[in-house]
């Protein structure tokens, strides 16, 4: 088993679910008292939000590849960051650490596939709907075709992860909110949704959408204890 090497506290809301399902995950593949091996470098979101709205990736690409190479230094011998958004700065990562980085997009994708969709309708902040690092990987490595809602939309969405989400609350009144852009991305052709942000899934499920949910906390955290036992 190797070190899973985690990067978290964006927010830690998400981050703590990490935690348990590949815990979990380690315990249903090899029973009994199996844990996984992990690390957390888990930052102070408020700095890190402040960055970002800044637009200061820059400063936000050396505050990761420092947390990377503190978890490598740690022990990691895997390193994953728990946030779709912060990935625009994935690059900064893979060169501060010698061990492999696990790539939220990825493992997304393939089970999108994997379930037979290339269609597929986006959800995120702002920086992840708009910015091309990542529905242009989505798209170019993986073969989808990404659909992201309109401008009025992705700024509800991104203002209930920021204004809510992050800061654990969580509000029928936004989930309403949200059933209607994936009805509207459902209505413009998006066979399945992305849950691209790692605490969406603490507001809608299954439940709220007539096609499947992809999401990416499941899904990154399950490959990180693929890799981790391979
Ligand atoms: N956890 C969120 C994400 O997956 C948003 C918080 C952040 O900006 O890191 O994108």
């Amino acid at each position: 088993m190797r070190t899973i090497g985690l990067i978290g506290g964006m927010s830690w809301e998400s981050s703590a679910y990490y935690y348990s399902i590949i815990n979990r995950e380690v315990r249903r593949r090899l029973g009994g008292m199996r844990s996984a091996k992990s690390v957390m470098v888990s930052l102070d979101f408020a700095e890190i939000a402040a960055l970002q709205h800044d637009g200061d990736w820059d400063m936000l690409g050396r505050r990761m590849a420092d947390a990377a190479a503190a978890a490598e230094r740690g022990g990691a011998e895997i390193v994953a960051l728990c946030t779709n958004t912060m990935h625009r700065v994935a690059d900064a990562i893979t060169e501060a650490i010698n061990v492999p980085f696990i790539h939220i997009a990825d493992p997304t994708a393939a089970a999108v596939k994997a379930a037979g969709f290339t269609r597929v309708g986006l959800l995120g902040t702002a920086f992840t709907m708009e910015q091309p690092f990542y529905v242009e990987r989505l798209r170019m490595r993986h073969g989808l075709d990404v659909i992201v809602p309109t401008r009025a939309e992705r700024g509800i969405v991104h203002d209930v992860i920021y204004r809510e989400l992050v800061q654990g609350e969580v509000l029928d009144a936004s989930r309403a909110l949200y059933r209607d852009v994936i009805a509207r991305l459902i209505g413009r052709g998006a066979e399945a949704i992305i849950l691209g942000c790692t605490e969406i899934m603490l507001l809608v499920g299954e439940q709220d959408s007539a096609v499947p949910l992809f999401d990416t906390t499941e899904l990154h955290a399950r490959a990180l204890v693929d890799a981790s036992l391979a």
